[in-house]
C-alpha cells in the first residue's frame, strides 16, 4: 500500500529497529536509563534550550507544556486550527483548567500580531489572565518563517506572556527554511518536537525548555501516567531518527511537490503544496468517497473527505509518487466517463 493519509503512517525501517535493540536500558523513571538521559541532553544541545524530556506523544507533550506553563483560571492565546486547540481533547481545559483563547488563524498558518494583541487581556476582575501564546509550526504543511517568531516573541516581551511552540514538524519547517533548530527556538519559551511522524519513530516525541520548566513538566508527566520506564528503546529509535532521517526530509519535499505538479494537470483539482504535504480542493462534480475507494483497490489509501490531503514520507518513494499521480489521473478519468 501506498499511504498518503499521514507521516505518522511510517514504521521503523530495520536500521532503526537494530538500533533500538542496541540501546542500553536503565529505568528512566529512577533517571537511570543512560539512552534517555543522553539523547534528552543531546535534544537540549541542538535546541539550545537547557533541558529536554522525552514524551510518549505530542499531545501529552503539548499538555504537559501548557499545564507547567499555565495555572488554573490563566489563559493561552491559540489558533483555532492548531492541535494545542482542536486536536488534544480539550486536555489543557480539562485537566489544567487553563482557558483556551482561541483566534483565527491565516491562511499562511500565522496568527496575526494585531489578533493577538487584540486578545490580550489587561488585569480586571472580570478576565481570565492571559499568560501564553501557543504557536504552531508547520500548520498544515506550511513553513512559518523565522522573522514571524521574531515578532511575536517582543509581542510576548512587551505583555509579559510565555511562547510555546508545538513543532511537532518543526524539522520539516526547518529543512524548508534552510535554518537550525536553535534559530526558531531562540524566540521561544519551549518547544514540542515528533519523532513518530516523517522522522519514522515508531513513538515518541520530545519537549525541551529551560531546568525549571523540565522539571514541571516532569511532574505533570507523571501524573499523566507517562513516565516510562525502559525508555530508551524510545530514546533509541529517536537518535536514530535525528542521525538518519533528518537530512531525508528534503526529499519528501522533493516528493510532494512533484505529486503537486503532477495532480495539477487535473481540472477537478485545485492543488497547493508545501514542505511534505499536499491539499486538493476537489470539485463538487468528483464523490470523494468513491475515489478514495477505488484508488485503494489499486494499492493508494488516501483519507476522504473536506480538502484532500496528501503526505508525503520516508515510505513513499518517488515510483510510488509517479505511480499515484498517474492512477488517480485514470481513475479520475473513470469516474467522470461514467457519469456521462
Ligand atoms: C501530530 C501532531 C501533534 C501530536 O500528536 P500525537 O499524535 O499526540 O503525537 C501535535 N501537533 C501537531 C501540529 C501535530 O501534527
Amino acid at each position: 500500500m501506498i499511504d498518503f493519509r499521514s507521516d505518522t503512517v511510517t514504521k521503523p525501517s530495520s536500521e532503526m529497529l537494530d538500533a533500538m535493540l542496541a540501546t542500553p536500558l536503565g529505568d528512566d523513571v529512577y533517571k537511570d536509563d543512560p539512552s534517555v538521559n543522553a539523547f534528552e541532553q543531546k535534544m537540549a544541545t541542538l535546541s539550545g534550550f537547557e533541558a529536554a524530556l522525552i514524551m510518549p506523544s505530542g499531545t501529552q507533550s503539548n499538555l504537559c507544556a501548557l499545564l507547567a506553563h499555565c495555572g488554573r483560571g490563566e489563559e493561552y492565546i491559540v489558533g483555532q486550527d492548531y492541535h494545542t486547540y482542536i486536536y488534544e481533547a480539550g486536555g489543557a481545559a480539562v485537566l489544567g483548567s487553563v482557558v483556551p483563547q482561541p483566534i483565527r488563524v491565516k491562511k499562511n498558518g500565522e496568527l496575526s500580531i494585531d489578533d493577538i494583541r487584540s486578545v490580550i487581556k489587561p488585569y480586571d476582575q472580570h478576565f481570565a489572565k492571559s499568560k501564553l501564546i501557543s504557536l504552531e509550526n508547520t500548520h498544515n504543511g506550511k513553513a512559518i518563517e523565522l522573522d514571524y517568531f521574531k515578532r511575536v516573541r517582543s509581542l510576548a516581551n512587551e505583555n509579559g506572556l510565555i511562547v510555546h511552540l508545538d513543532g511537532a514538524r518543526i524539522f520539516n519547517a526547518i529543512t524548508e527554511l534552510n535554518i537550525e533548530l536553535k534559530q526558531i527556538c531562540q524566540y521561544v519559551d519551549s518547544i514540542s518536537i515528533c519523532f513518530s511522524k516523517g522522522l519514522g519513530a515508531p513513538i515518541g516525541s520530545v519537549l525541551c525548555g529551560d531546568r525549571e520548566f523540565i522539571e514541571r513538566a516532569k511532574q505533570i508527566r507523571k501524573m499523566a501516567g507517562g513516565g516510562m520506564r525502559q525508555a530508551g528503546l524510545l530514546a533509541g529509535a529517536m537518535d536514530y531518527a535525528l542521525e538518519h532521517n533528518v537530512k531525508r526530509l528534503q526529499n519528501d519535499h522533493d516528493n510532494a511537490l512533484l505529486l503537486a505538479t503532477k495532480l495539477s494537470n487535473i481540472e477537478q483539482f485545485t492543488v497547493e503544496h508545501q514542505t511534505n504535504m499536499v491539499h486538493i480542493d476537489v470539485d463538487s462534480s468528483i464523490n470523494q468517497e468513491l475515489l478514495a475507494k477505488l484508488l485503494a483497490a489499486e494499492g493508494i489509501k488516501v483519507s476522504p473527505g473536506g480538502r484532500l490531503r496528501l503526505v508525503t514520507h520516508l515510505d513513499i518513494a518517488k515510483a510510488d509518487v509517479i505511480y499515484a499521480s498517474e492512477t488517480i489521473k485514470d481513475i479520475i478519468e473513470m469516474m467522470l466517463e461514467a457519469q456521462k
